[in-house]
């Protein structure tokens, strides 16, 4: 059933369970992370933050008050260069520059990481499995940049989300995202009876389970 499994890979919760997994990735952004934090608090919701170390290193205050509210954190890249275009030993770098300034700054060491774009190279792979971390990619984006992410389009994916779905999203505004209209759509749909029947965990909730490091 998780056939990459043995490289700590995961895409998608059980089925089985009512959870659903909200990730938010490229922040932590002051313009928007704070109204996000408010809004899954009012909820009392736990959801998973995939950051850019270098805004990390810019906004270490917000990165500390999100693993504060219970939240987990993991890296997402540095300055979200596509995997693609780093040589591998740049990659690499990238990795353990991230690893360690989200270290610093939580006291904790990360687990999770989810690659910019989702792209996965193999000898990253391994370097993140090296450092004990897990590769969550998504099942179900939100669609919250570019000409599809508009308020009704985000909506309508969020009242589609099903138990065991990982959802991308974002909190921050490089490239084409729009996390202003993702606040406003997440907390619309939180208030409806759909949201109130499902329950959304961090992403902890799932590896910890799946994955026997
Ligand atoms: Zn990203």
């Amino acid at each position: 059933m998780w056939p990459n499994g043995f490289l700590n890979i995961t895409s998608r919760g059980r089925r089985s369970e009512s959870q659903v997994y909200l990730t938010f990735d490229d922040g932590p952004d002051p313009r928007f992370t704070p109204s996000l934090l408010d809004i899954l608090a009012q909820h009392q919701i736990k959801a998973s933050f995939f950051v850019l170390a270098d805004a990390c290193a810019a906004y270490p205050e917000l990165v500390r008050q999100t693993a504060e509210a219970g939240h987990d954190i993991g890296i997402h890249s540095y300055s979200h260069a596509h995997p693609w275009r780093l040589r591998q030993a740049e990659a690499r770098e990238e990795l353990h520059r991230c690893y360690h300034t989200l270290a610093n700054i939580t006291g904790n060491p990360p687990s999770l990481f989810r690659p910019a774009y989702g792209r996965i190279r193999p000898a990253t792979l391994q370097e993140a499995r090296a450092l004990q971390l897990h590769t969550v990619l998504w099942n179900r984006s939100v669609i919250d940049w570019g000409a599809w992410g508009t308020l009704a389009g985000v909506s309508r994916r969020l009242a589609a989300l099903k138990p065991g779905d990982i959802v991308l999203m974002h909190d921050a505004r490089p490239d084409t995202n729009r996390p202003e209209t993702t606040l406003t759509a997440l907390q619309s749909f939180l208030n409806t009876d759909k949201a109130a029947s499902l329950e959304f965990s961090g992403l902890s909730h799932l590896t910890k389970k799946r994955f026997r490091n």
